[in-house]
Formats: structure tokens, C-alpha cells, sequence
């Protein structure tokens, strides 16, 4: 058979892909571009927008539910209804998959192909009967949900990121495998809902890649609210009990098991490398399955390149569209972008958010260099005095000698938001006096950024 020849070839319709495809193909190259799935990938449909939809839901319910704290009466029980919130989850999602399909499907020098693309050669692609060729191929095959081998784990009817997401019923008590940013947001969204949750969590805190008193902090903010946290659970089995399900959380005798009706395993993700024929062009993995990348992600084998979740060097959005950018300067801009030029910077959704920028405190201190440090608790920013919602804190970190500002955390109403102006003067390699010196708008959570910055002391 005599493949079909192009240009180039983009694997997966996730957050590199189209836009990649989008600028090679406005470069006059004859592009090919292949999606197995939903267009618009797991942040469009299983993971960014869906959730951050319900997140929303979840926050109107919360603020029902306290409402009389504001003076506001809203009369009978807050109740969610999972069929109309799902709906309009579906219905935000379904319009951005819709606007990636029909932009692909109507751009100029671009052939969309759907199916599983595995590689024939290191410059051929079967996607079932179609055989296609270029001699530059673009992987964006993003991740999938990783399902541990727990005592149990396939005895149970477990959920998923993408299972749960298709629920239209609330379940009586939701457990949660996994203390970090997926599960930790689900959690708090169905706790909300009025569901029972327990967050079961192997290690000694939640969201253990931060400080510790941000983890202390998240898990106060949520114990809060009735979620009930298991931490330390050295070994996790899962069994079903009549239409239960039983988690325990101690293998050798656990007292007092977790009881609920779903289980959603929140436990990291794995790369979608292990069925892409990645032998037959020589493209080298790790020994988690990502994808082997230099510093403007060019893969072991010339001429293929891979994006996104995929090459293991970040697991956001941001990153993922980050890769197109450094790609297509590299590629159609004659520019030098290296992956090594980005900040690392994230955001976890629950309420109130938990933003993060740079190094952490921990961090700071691992590297020795001379520091200083500032906090100040949400009970001390007015705006979030008036919203009443003062919840978290803000610390910065900054090097002592240089005044570069070294990382930021922001646990707080509006910290995705804010801290921003800290990442904006990382990236303008400013001294952190730009921000004491600027004025900010009041009253705004930003506006206190400056008076942090001001207070700081040496990191003992
Ligand atoms: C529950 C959840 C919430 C999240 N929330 C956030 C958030 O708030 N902010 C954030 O920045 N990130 C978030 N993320 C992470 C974010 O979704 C991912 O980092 C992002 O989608 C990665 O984009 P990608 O393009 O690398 O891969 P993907 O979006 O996964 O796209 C890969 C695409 O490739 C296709 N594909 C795979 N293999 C093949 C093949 N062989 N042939 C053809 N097509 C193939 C897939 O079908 C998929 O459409 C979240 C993730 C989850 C699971």
C-alpha cells in the first residue's frame, strides 16, 4: 500500500496539537493530524473544563449554604441536582470540543484523520486502513488515569477522572484514593454536593509536593467542611461488601475500614505511549513510559517530536501549550525556546484555591541559598475580609543577595489570579522592589502582594 504523503504528521487533538497544526499548516505545510477520541483532549473533556465546571456548581452550593452569614435568606435545604449539573458541565465542554473539531476540520492544508495512529516506521503512521508519511512527526498523546495494583482494585466497580465525570447521581459516600490535586478537588466538589467523603492518602499529608503548612492548611480548610482524611494508609485494599465497597487502609488489621458506595482512584496519571509502536521508530521512553525529550523536546529519533503530558516534563494545560510555543519558535520562527526557560507554575482547585509559582519553602531551604521570607495570613487582606472567605495564606520567598523573587505560594480567594504579578516579575527577571514600588488597585488580593514583599525576614 502507498502511504499518503505530507508534511507533517500531529498525533492527538489534546492542548499542542491543534495549534500546532494550526501554525504548520499557515506556514503552507501539508499537515496531517490524527485524534483517536474527543477532540480537545483530557483538559477539554475528562479534566480542566468539566471539573473547573463543577467546582463552579460547587461553590454556588457552599455559598447558598452560608448564605445567612450575608445577610441573605435563601429559604429550605440546598440540594444539588447531579442531572441538571451535569448538563451544564456537558454543555461547556461540548462547545469547546465542537469549536476544536470545527476549526481542524475547516483549516486550509490540514487533513483530519480519526483513529488510533501507530507508527509503521520512523516515518510512517497506520490509523486502521490509511497509511500516511512524513519526515516530521509531532506526538500530543497526552495520559490516562493510572490505576494502581492494590489488593482488590479489580474486584471493585472503581471510578475514574472520566467515570466519575459521567455520574448523574450523587453518591452516598464518595472515598477518594489520593490526597493530591485531582482527588483533593473532586473531593471537595461532592462533599459540597452533599455527598459523604473520605480522602484516603498513602503518605503522611495531602498534597505532599508542597510545604507543610500549606498541607496542613488544605487539609484544616477541608476537614472543615466534613471530609473526613486518612493519612499514613501504608497499604491500601479495596473489597466489596453487599452493594459497598470496603477500603481498608491498614493490610496487616484495620479497625475501623472506610465504608462508601464509589471509589474514585485519584492516584497519578501514565502516559498513552505504550500502544503508539514507539519501537518501530526508535523513540526512546523512560521507565515510566514518557516520552525521552531535549530542552526544545526532540525526541531520540530525528525528525519526531513529542508535546504535552506525553514527555513527562509537565502535566498541565499550560505546559502542554507551552510545548507548541517552544516547538513552533524552534521550528517556524527561527527563535531559541527551551523548556529550561519556563517557570514551573499551578494552580489546585479547590476553594479557596491553592496557587504556586517557583520554589517552595522547602525548596529554598534544600538549595541553601541565602533567603528571605515573608507570610501574612487571608484574615489580614481585606478583600477577602469582605468576602468572607479567609481561609489560607501567602508566602514569598526571595534570594537576599539578588532580590530575585525564588518561588510563591497563595492559599487564598483569587490566589490563581493574583499571583500572576509575582510570576509576570520572575519572567521580567525584576527585583521583587518592582512590586513593593507598584501601586495595585484596592481593595483586590493583589493589592497586599507588595506589603508581603515589604515585611519579609531572613529564612532562618
Ligand atoms: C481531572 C483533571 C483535572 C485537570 N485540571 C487541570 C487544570 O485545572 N489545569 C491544568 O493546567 N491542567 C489540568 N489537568 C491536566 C491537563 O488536562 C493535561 O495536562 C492536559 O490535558 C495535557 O494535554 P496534552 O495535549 O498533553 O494531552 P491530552 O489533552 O490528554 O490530549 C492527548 C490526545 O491524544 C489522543 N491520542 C492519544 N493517543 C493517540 C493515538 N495513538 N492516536 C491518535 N490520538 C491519540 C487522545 O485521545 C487525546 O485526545 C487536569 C487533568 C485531570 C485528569
Amino acid at each position: 500500500m502507498t502511504p499518503t504523503c505530507f508534511d507533517a504528521i500531529v498525533v492527538g487533538a489534546g492542548q499542542a496539537g491543534p495549534s500546532l497544526a494550526g501554525r504548520l499548516a499557515a506556514a503552507g505545510r501539508k499537515v496531517a493530524i490524527v485524534e483517536r477520541k474527543l477532540f480537545g483532549g483530557t483538559c477539554v473533556n475528562t479534566g480542566c473544563t468539566p471539573t473547573k465546571t463543577l467546582v463552579a456548581s460547587a461553590y454556588v452550593a457552599h455559598k447558598a449554604r452560608t448564605a445567612q452569614a450575608y445577610g441573605i435568606n435563601v429559604a429550605g435545604p440546598v440540594t444539588a441536582d447531579m442531572k441538571a449539573l451535569k448538563a451544564r458541565k456537558d454543555a461547556v465542554l461540548m462547545k469547546s470540543r465542537n469549536n476544536i473539531e470545527t476549526w481542524l476540520r475547516g483549516m486550509e492544508n490540514c487533513a483530519v484523520f480519526t483513529g488510533h495512529a501507530r507508527f509503521e516506521s520512523p516515518t510512517e503512521m497506520r490509523i486502521g486502513e490509511d497509511l500516511i508519511t512524513a519526515p516530521e512527526i509531532f506526538l500530543n498523546v497526552g495520559g490516562r488515569a493510572k490505576v494502581p495494583e492494590m489488593p482488590g482494585v479489580h474486584e471493585v466497580p472503581f471510578l475514574t477522572n472520566v467515570s466519575l465525570l459521567d455520574l448523574d447521581e450523587l453518591p452516598r459516600h464518595l472515598i477518594v484514593v489520593g490526597g493530591s490535586y485531582v482527588g483533593i478537588e473532586f473531593a471537595q466538589a461532592f462533599r459540597r454536593f452533599g455527598s459523604e467523603v473520605t480522602i484516603v492518602e498513602m503518605g503522611p499529608r495531602l498534597v505532599q509536593r508542597e510545604d507543610e503548612d500549606v498541607s496542613a492548611s488544605v487539609k484544616e480548610i477541608l476537614e472543615k467542611e466534613g471530609i473526613r482524611i486518612r493519612l499514613n494508609a501504608e497499604c491500601i485494599t479495596l473489597a466489596k461488601k453487599g452493594q459497598k465497597i470496603v477500603v481498608h487502609v491498614n493490610c496487616a488489621h484495620d479497625a475501623s475500614p472506610s465504608l462508601g458506595s464509589h471509589v474514585l482512584l485519584a492516584v497519578g496519571r501514565r502516559p498513552n505511549t505504550d500502544d503508539l509502536g514507539l519501537d518501530k521508530a526508535c523513540v526512546a521512553i523512560d521507565k515510566h513510559g514518557y516520552i525521552q525529550v531535549d530542552d526544545q523536546l526532540r525526541t531520540t529519533a530525528p525528525g519526531i517530536w513529542a508535546l504535552g503530558d506525553c514527555n513527562g516534563k509537565g502535566a498541565f494545560t499550560h505546559t502542554a501549550y507551552n510545548d507548541f510555543e517552544i516547538v513552533a519558535a524552534n521550528l517556524l520562527d527561527y527563535e531559541t525556546r527551551r523548556v529550561t526557560d519556563r517557570i514551573p507554575c499551578y494552580a489546585l482547585y479547590m476553594d479557596p484555591p491553592l496557587a504556586r509559582v517557583g520554589l517552595n519553602e522547602r525548596e529554598v531551604r534544600a538549595s541553601g541559598k541565602p533567603a528571605l521570607i515573608g507570610t501574612r495570613p487571608m484574615t489580614k487582606v481585606a478583600r477577602a475580609t469582605e468576602k468572607g472567605e479567609t481561609d489560607g495564606f501567602m508566602k514569598v520567598l526571595v534570594n537576599a543577595e539578588t532580590k530575585q523573587i525564588l518561588g510563591a505560594s497563595i492559599l487564598g480567594t483569587s490566589g490563581d489570579e493574583a499571583i500572576h504579578c509575582i510570576l509576570d516579575t520572575m519572567y521580567a527577571r525584576a527585583p521583587y522592589t518592582t512590586i513593593t514600588h507598584a501601586m495595585h488597585i484596592h481593595p483586590t488580593v493583589s493589592e497586599l502582594i507588595p506589603t508581603v514583599f515589604e515585611d519579609m525576614k531572613p529564612l532562618s
